[in-house]
């Protein structure tokens, strides 16, 4: 970031601009909104600004800029379109110590006007640094079209009665307030006439004080994968709102960047806490932070009702009397099968799908591989790495046709996604020989589609890492 945005307090400040015309018009429409003292020098300036001279919207001097013009002034606009005066006002205004900025031209300015979109007092500023003003605009009339026009008027009734809301206890209750009246009675107020809103605040108000403070709640949510397109809008939903996120290990780093910069973000899959945190003080967490009235989101990876020790945490938070809901997530063998471009079902071959555990509380799980060893089964088998070699035992043992494909797919869907495509004569030593350092979820029964097959480690496709 080579311009760092910020907003200035222009009131009271000299704004200085350089030139009569087109460029200079268009700058001062801008500049006309900000409370400060606009002064323009022009020899031959637009009949425009000769009016809003008239209507002491500024100050218009008719003659060229000279030495001492931008004294006090805190930024300068050459604005002239011609290369020499503007490199000579430029350089006034810089030994008068002034901010310069030359009209289109970005390598000789010290600071952009950004493309704003305007809702006084708020304000968007967007900009591109100089690469894509087409872009900018493109940004800009996206956002006029979202943003209600009253969204300016709902901010400045609001930001007036700040200190009557403060009345509410800090944190979620004022929060809360807030969401209610910018996206549901204000709008709903400012419908029926700008009158409306105040009498609006007031109910809304008082309505707020009388709740009882919000009680605390668990969204057990699956947060997919790993790609954070891979949410759903629950989800997200849920992690915007979360008071408390208390996350696994294999939660990414960019879903939880989605969490309020307030939130407690809340790590139980650290090392600190030992190899993985004990179960029990998980449940103790969960309960203690929605005993004391937070919206808790307990993140899980991919479905959170998929191996995810989920009854035993709704079994805690049950016998605390808190209420709780799940959000359903994409689980890893969805996420794992699309990437192989293949399906966990056909027609023809299995009817059926199996999601297996590699290992359990008691060691390696044990399963049907009787069933699993028949011609055409599916078996996704997840936590299977350390497992890899008990699983082509048992199977093998079972009859299982020994060129059976096998393919493991290692952080399915995220930038480092790894595919092993084997067969169960050679999952050993095959994947322990892959040095797998992420997630991996183990497809016994598919081979990735196609062309994909002949090659035994794929990288993600270019294409689809960029499209990300
Ligand atoms: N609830 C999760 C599973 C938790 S158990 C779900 O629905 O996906 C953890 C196991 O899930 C890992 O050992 C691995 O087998 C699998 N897994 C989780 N994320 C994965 C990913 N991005 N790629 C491949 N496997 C993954």
């Amino acid at each position: 970031m080579n311009h760092f945005p910020i907003f200035l307090n222009t009131s009271g400040r000299r704004i200085v601009l350089s030139g009569g015309g087109d460029a200079a018009l268009a700058k001062l429409r801008l500049l006309l909104k900000t409370t400060a003292n606009v002064t323009v020098f022009s020899p031959d300036a637009d009949d425009q600004i000769k009016a809003w001279a008239e209507a002491r919207k500024l100050t218009l001097i008719n003659r060229a800029m000279e030495p001492g013009d931008t004294l006090c002034a805190a930024l300068f606009y050459a604005a002239d379109e011609e290369a020499t005066e503007d490199k000579r006002t430029a350089a006034i205004a810089h030994a008068d110590g002034a901010l310069v900025n030359i009209v289109d031209n970005l390598a000789d300015s010290q600071f952009i006007t950004p493309a704003i979109v305007d809702r006084d007092p708020v304000t968007i500023a967007i900009g591109t640094e100089g690469a894509a003003p087409v872009l900018a605009r493109a940004i800009k009339a996206d956002l006029e079209e979202k943003l209600p026009t009253g969204l300016g008027t709902l901010a400045a009734i609001g930001k007036a009665f700040r200190k009557a809301a403060d009345a509410l206890p800090f944190g979620r209750p004022r929060r809360d307030f807030w969401r209610d009246y910018y996206f549901n009675a204000g709008p709903k107020a400012i419908a029926s006439g700008i009158e409306a809103v105040q009498p609006a605040l007031d109910t809304l108000l008082a309505d707020h004080l009388m709740k009882d403070t919000r009680k605390g709640h668990v969204a057990f949510v699956g947060a997919g994968p790993g790609d954070p397109e891979l949410l759903t809008l629950k989800a997200r939903k849920a992690i915007d709102e979360a008071d408390v996120v208390i996350y696994d290990r294999l939660i990414s780093p960019e879903i939880l960047e989605l969490a309020r910069r307030e939130a407690t973000m809340i790590d139980v899959g650290k090392e600190a806490f030992g190899p993985s945190t004990p179960q029990e003080t998980i449940n103790a967490l969960i309960v203690e932070h929605g005993a004391k009235g937070a919206q808790v989101v307990r993140l899980k990876s991919g479905d959170a009702t998929v191996f995810g020790r989920l009854d035993e945490e709704i079994d805690a938070v049950t016998a605390a009397g808190l209420d709780w809901h799940i959000v359903p997530g994409i689980t890893s063998a969805s996420a794992a099968v699309a990437s192989i471009g293949q399906s966990l079902t056909k027609r023809g071959r299995n009817t059926s799908v199996r999601f297996l555990t590699g290992h359990d509380m008691k060691g390696f799980a044990d399963h049907d591989w009787r069933a699993l060893a028949n011609p055409g089964e599916v078996a996704a088998v997840y936590m299977g790495k350390k497992s890899a070699r008990f699983i082509q035992g048992r199977l093998l043992m079972h009859g299982i046709d020994p060129a059976t494909p096998v393919t493991v797919i290692e952080d399915a869907s995220r930038a480092e996604q790894r595919v092993l495509s084997t067969t169960v004569a050679e999952m050993e030593p095959t994947i322990s020989q892959a040095g797998l350092n992420g997630p991996a979820l183990t497809f016994i029964g598919l081979a990735p589609r196609s062309a994909m097959a002949a090659i035994p480690e794929i990288p993600m496709p270019v294409q689809a890492q960029e499209a990300r």
